[in-house]
């Protein structure tokens, strides 16, 4: 091989692969980037649709809670005794009065004082049912004062101490009857604690178990009016209706609950309303008029202060958030992850979207990119390894054939210059004695067959190449084509000094066969023997019938095969190359065209080899073929 060679070899591939590699590099670069960009605008979509429903959700808020504000203006400068709709999601309305917040359920009524006749009695009746312990004294007094009363407040409290009297006197049928004129007449009026005596006495009724039936419906009718109601009364509601112990009780206790916590927050914030004033007149600040709601609670309530009217006091309102915002929406007053503010008229409200509202749909197209990416590599990667295979093989070939040629050439030589020098020798009458020209003459004659037998090796093997080899079948003694294959060595066998030895098992086996083609097989295998039999002089050759098969072994004592180039030695051109084998000719086809030959015939052939110690080469071929 030229010099030039391996260089212009490692130019081609590196040409080769530059072609494949920079395209396929470039376009997966492209659609990276392609797939970058897309999500890119996925993800600017996903913004864009966030601010947009942030828009919206405020736009939405802003008119609801407007259109709440002016209901309940309205409400407040028209009929402001009628209660709120129960449905309504205003949590409670509550006057200002000097920065200081009247509680929905404070009562600002003012009684007028009793007549000095019902303080008489009252007093009367005090005494002697605390100091004198005459309960039925005090009944009397009571009784007195139930009559000398003029207003609704001083009925229901007379009938309140007459009923107790009564009860401590004994006198059941007389409390029974108070009690329950009580619970008929007094559900509007209630004591300075904001507790109507209606309830007093239904708690005591039911406490004593008289008439558990109009006290308790009482209770239940009670506790379901949509009004704010003390705590003290909320308390007072909530220990009966535990009492009551009735599904319909069980489930006024669960909105009573509600309602206490409500009254707790709203009594929380008038408490606390010095800061939140600060808070709301800043929020008030940031939007133009009284547009601005603030943030306040757990739920939390939307707070505004309105002002009905320009004579009357500013009114702060609560509306609950829940009940206004679309569904899945929270609104919360502390930011936490995932949250966003309000914005514009609303402070301390954060938005929490509901999960995955605003999820980046998957980029399909990146799934559609990373296959159609991965379709070209693979389809490059492919292209490459081929033609990177058809180069090598390319390259192969034309190693082969400037191999084939150098070693043929080689082979060539030496029979020629034997040939020519015993030619020379003899033309020049040289050769002394008749023997020395009968054995030159030998020679010659054996060298020019070995020149043949080179040539049909040769041609043999381009036949094979280009699948032209034929082969002509007859029956075919196996001991002849032994034999035929040792009278053609005789000659440069006993030049050498060696002695054949062919043994046969007596079986004698006939094949169908061309024993030309097999003549030559063992020729080459036995030729083998004769170069790399070393120091070694002796060769058999076995002959015989084994398993339904016959069998050619020829065995030398020579420099013997490595174990690792015993699986090579079979292909086209392989020689080994080691000391010993240093300067023995040989063009590496002996082996493969004697493989060719066993194989056409369905054979085989083998080797055991130790190096230092020699080789068996058996060539088996199956005795169905026999003639
Ligand atoms: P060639 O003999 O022309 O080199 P072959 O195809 O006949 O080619 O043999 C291939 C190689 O196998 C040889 O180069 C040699 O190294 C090895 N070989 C073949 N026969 C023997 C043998 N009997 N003993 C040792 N080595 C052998």
């Amino acid at each position: 091989m030229s010099l030039a060679d391996p260089r212009r070899r490692a130019r081609r591939i590196a040409l080769l692969l530059s072609a494949i590699l920079i395209p396929t590099a470039a376009l997966t670069l492209l659609v990276f980037r392609v797939v970058r960009q897309e999500n890119e605008l996925s993800e600017r979509r996903a913004s864009e649709q966030r601010r947009e429903a942030l828009d919206q959700l405020r736009r939405e808020l802003t008119a609801r809670l407007q259109a709440l504000r002016l209901e309940e203006v309205n409400r407040l400068i028209g009929e402001s005794g009628r209660r709120l709709p129960p449905d309504s999601p205003i949590v409670f309305v509550a006057p200002m009065v000097q920065d200081r917040m009247i509680l929905p359920w404070e009562d600002s009524r003012t009684t007028a004082p009793p007549a000095p006749e019902f303080v008489r009695s009252q007093r009367g009746g005090e005494s002697r049912e605390f100091r004198e312990h005459d309960a039925a004294a005090a009944a009397a007094s009571y009784r007195h004062a139930l009559d000398a009363a003029r207003s609704p407040w001083e009925r229901c409290s007379a009938r309140l101490w007459l009923g107790r009297s009564y009860l401590k006197a004994g006198m059941t049928v007389d409390a029974e009857v108070t009690d329950h004129a009580a619970l008929q007449e007094c559900g509007d009026v209630s004591d300075a604690d904001g507790v109507p005596f209606a309830l007093y006495a239904a708690e005591r009724l039911l406490a004593s178990g008289r008439g558990d039936g109009p006290a308790s419906a009482y209770v239940l009718r009670s506790a379901s009016a949509a009004q704010w109601r003390s705590p003290n009364e909320g308390f007072i509601l909530q220990s009966l209706l535990r009492r009551l112990a009735s599904p319909a009780a069980a489930e006024r206790l669960r909105t009573l609950a509600v309602e206490i916590r409500n009254q707790e927050q709203i009594s929380a914030l008038a408490q606390d309303m010095h800061h939140q004033l600060g808070s709301l007149q800043q929020a008030s600040r940031s939007a133009p008029g009284d547009l601005s709601w603030m943030g306040y609670g757990d739920e939390p309530w939307l707070l505004t202060l309105v002002s009905p009217a320009s004579f009357a006091a500013p009114v702060l309102m609560g509306v609950s958030s829940r009940r206004i915002v679309p569904a899945g929406v929270t609104l919360r007053v502390a930011p936490a992850p995932g949250t966003v503010p309000l914005g514009e008229g609303f402070v301390d409200l954060q938005v929490e979207w509901p999960a995955g509202r605003f999820a980046v749909p998957p980029a399909v197209s990146g799934v559609l990119y990373g296959s159609i990416l991965s379709v070209v590599l693979g389809s490059a990667l492919l292209a490459g390894y081929l033609l990177l295979r058809d180069v090598y093989r390319e390259m192969e070939t034309a190693e082969i054939r400037s191999h084939f040629v150098a070693s043929v050439s080689h082979e060539l030589k030496t029979p020629l210059t034997s040939i020519r020098a015993h030619a020379e020798t003899l033309l020049m009458g040289r050769a002394g004695s008749a023997e020395m020209t009968s054995d030159y003459l030998k020679t010659i004659v054996s060298e020019s067959e070995r020149l043949t037998r080179l040539v049909h090796s040769v041609l043999d093997f381009s036949r094979i190449e280009q699948g032209r080899k034929t082969y002509h079948l007859q029956a075919t003694r196996l001991d002849d084509v032994v034999r035929s294959a040792a009278k053609t060595m005789e000659y440069p066998l006993s030049q050498l000094g060696f002695t054949l030895t062919i043994s046969s098992d007596g079986s004698g086996p006939i094949l169908l066969a061309d024993p030309e083609a097999l003549t030559q097989a063992i020729l080459n295998l036995l030729g083998n023997a004769i170069k790399y039999s070393g120091e070694a002089r002796s060769i058999e050759m076995r002959i015989g019938t084994r398993h339904g098969e016959a069998f050619v072994d020829v065995v030398d004592h020579g420099i013997g095969i490595a174990r690792d180039d015993q699986s090579h030695i079979f292909e086209r051109f392989h020689r080994v190359s080691s000391i010993e084998t240093a300067g023995i000719a040989g063009a590496g086809l002996g082996l493969p065209l004697a493989l060719h030959v066993v194989e056409a015939h369905r054979g085989r052939i083998s080797v055991v080899s130790h190096p230092g110690r020699g080789s068996t080469f058996s060539v088996r071929i199956p005795l169905q073929a026999q003639a």
